[in-house]
């Protein structure tokens, strides 16, 4: 099991590295949020214990980051302040627990062990289906190891299609979670239509196994290849 340590305090860094081998976790520490951010999109990580209070981006704007990027990988915040406004703040910005310093090693070993227990498997920021991979680090998408040359809105719609692929996902679904507007509306049923026929040209067209299908009058699906 590999644990990323960001903390800025080297003690503080150095005790819980030290702990945490003993118990034989692999650790590898970074002393900022962006040099955790580094290590955490360019290394494989099971969890990740991110103090709160960091030079440069604090531990939210790093949180938020990561979650943002679609990365799930179990992150224990430590807090040097129980406030419930911290606690929250923490919580809704994608970490899973958090830990008030000075914390009781035991405690933080018992923590580690539940979030590791949930398991994350599959590989956080990699989506794929047949040919198609999505990266949401590197905001690439390829088909046959061929980059398709997605607009961000195609780009975070296929992304979304992948994310429920084997489901229908309706125009009502896209609406609200990926235009961000809970109104519907034939406007935007357009824009809809058109961004989906944008993508299908650049991501099926060229290939001979078609991904995307229309569900007349349902929605859309994205599954198993297909041959026309
Ligand atoms: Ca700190």
């Amino acid at each position: 099991m590999r644990i990323l340590v960001v903390e800025d305090e080297r003690k503080i860094a150095e005790a819980i590295n030290k702990g945490l081998q003993a118990e034989g976790y692999q650790v590898t520490t970074a002393p900022s949020g962006e040099e955790g951010y580094f290590c955490l999109t360019t290394g494989e990580y099971d969890l990740m214990l991110l103090d709160l209070m960091l030079p440069g981006r604090d531990g939210i704007e790093i949180l938020r980051t990561i979650r943002s990027k679609g990365i799930t990988t179990p992150i224990l915040l430590l807090t040097g302040r129980d406030t419930v406004e911290d606690r929250v703040l923490g919580l809704d910005s994608g970490a899973d627990d958090y830990l008030v310093k000075p914390f009781a090693f035991p405690e933080l070993l018992a923590r580690i062990r539940l979030l590791l227990r949930r398991g994350h498997i599959e590989p956080q920021h990699l989506l794929k289906l047949d040919d198609l991979e999505v990266n949401l680090l590197s905001h690439r998408a390829t088909r046959a190891d061929k980059v398709l040359d997605l607009s961000a809105k195609e780009f975070e719609l296929l992304a979304y299609l992948l994310r429920h692929r084997g489901h229908i996902v309706s125009r009502e679904m896209l609406a609200q979670d990926v235009w961000q507007i809970r109104e519907r509306s034939t406007p935007l049923d357009n824009v809809i239509d058109v961004s989906i026929a944008r993508l299908r040209r650049k991501m099926d067209g060229p290939f001979e196994k078609k991904l995307i299908r229309t569900m007349r009058g349902v929605g859309f699906y994205l599954g198993e290849s297909f041959h026309d």
